[in-house]
């Protein structure tokens, strides 16, 4: 364990610090994105919750736009219908407001 830049307890793990909860590097195996803000509630590359991940090992995203939490594997929202990935590049779609898929031009929605 190292010492945590938060909340200075020896309570750092590789991922994150089990003193303060803050987020270090992403969890997920294919992500492993760098959290540069440690006390972001998700990841800005994939989205996952880190609350219910830490908590329980759950691997949970929150919409965007309708704010429903669902599976992170998911890449449309089952509830308002929102592209979290374009179905056809896998590219991230990064607003609410996009309306085709800024890589590939696949329509969403
Ligand atoms: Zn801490
Ligand atoms: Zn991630
Ligand atoms: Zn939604
Ligand atoms: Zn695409």
């Amino acid at each position: 364990m190292e010492k945590c830049p938060v909340c200075k307890e020896l309570k750092k793990g590789k991922f994150w610090c089990s003193g303060c909860g803050a987020v270090f590097t992403c969890p997920v195996p294919a992500c492993g994105a760098e959290i540069r803000k440690p006390q972001d509630p998700s990841c800005p590359r994939c989205g996952l919750l880190f609350a219910d991940y830490i908590q329980g090992r759950k691997m949970y995203r929150q919409c965007p736009k309708c704010r429903k939490k669902q599976g992170l594997s998911e890449s449309q929202c089952k509830f308002c219908k929102y592209w979290f990935m374009c179905p056809t590049c896998g590219h991230k779609v990064p607003s609410t407001s996009m309306l085709t898929c800024p890589r590939c031009a696949t329509r969403l929605g």
